[in-house]
């Protein structure tokens, strides 16, 4: 992955969350407070704002300079948690105008550790790490296009099944058994963001 491609991914993220904002919103508004459409669009506006403002040298520096825009700009739970998400990825990856994809493999998995560590959130809690967690896992090899498609699909599979899980954090978990029946907004958007990096990268 070059600059220009990280870049690119980030954009089509943004896109990507921009269309799907109602979407987002209507789940948030099921078992939260309807505001994750709009956060997340806002964010990603912010970062591609922030990106088109600077020249960068390096691919970790892309992810640092999303990451704390994100932090900076999107109230809820959701900005510092993709926010540090970004940054830990960022920070993770070696200097320098490329990486390979298991270096971007270490540190999408640095990411979801920030996440981890932030939010106190283990697999089968019904949030971001339930599709996250099984993006990094998919996330292997040294072919960047077959790596970004099985995370992307993982992804979406473990977002699907946050329906069957009780919300054990953030705002959901405070319906109880109520948030049985409902598919996580973070983990859906989560899985878009997979989905957008398998779209830049597919050959
Ligand atoms: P808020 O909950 O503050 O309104 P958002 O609606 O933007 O923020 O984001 C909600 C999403 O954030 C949830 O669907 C969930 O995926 C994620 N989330 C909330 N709390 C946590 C946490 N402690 N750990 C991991 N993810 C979390
Ligand atoms: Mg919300």
């Amino acid at each position: 992955m070059e600059v220009d491609l990280a870049i690119a991914w980030l954009r089509a993220a943004a896109d990507s969350v921009a269309a799907s904002a109602g979407e987002l919103t209507r789940l948030d508004a099921a078992i939260g407070d309807g505001d994750h459409g709009v956060n997340m669009s806002r964010g990603f506006t912010a970062v591609i704002a922030a990106l088109d403002a600077g020249t960068f040298d390096s691919v970790g520096d892309v992810f640092v300079k999303a990451g704390t825009t994100l932090i900076s700009k999107v109230g809820g739970a959701s900005g510092p948690l993709y926010g540090s998400a970004f940054r830990a990825l960022g920070k993770a990856l070696p200097a320098g105008p490329s990486v390979t994809a298991p270096e971007l493999a270490a540190g999408l998995r640095a990411g979801l550790e920030a996440v981890r560590k932030l939010g106190k959130a283990d697999p089968g809690d019904a949030t971001m790490v339930d599709a996250f967690q099984p993006a990094v896992d998919a996330f292997t090899g040294d072919d960047l296009a077959a790596a970004a498609e099985n995370a992307a699909r993982a992804a979406e599979q473990g977002a699907r099944a946050t329906v069957d899980l009780r919300a054990r954090k953030g705002r959901a978990s405070y319906l109880g058994e109520r948030s049985v029946g409902h598919q996580d907004p973070g983990a859906t958007s989560t899985a878009l963001i997979f989905r957008a990096l398998n779209a830049v990268t597919a050959k």
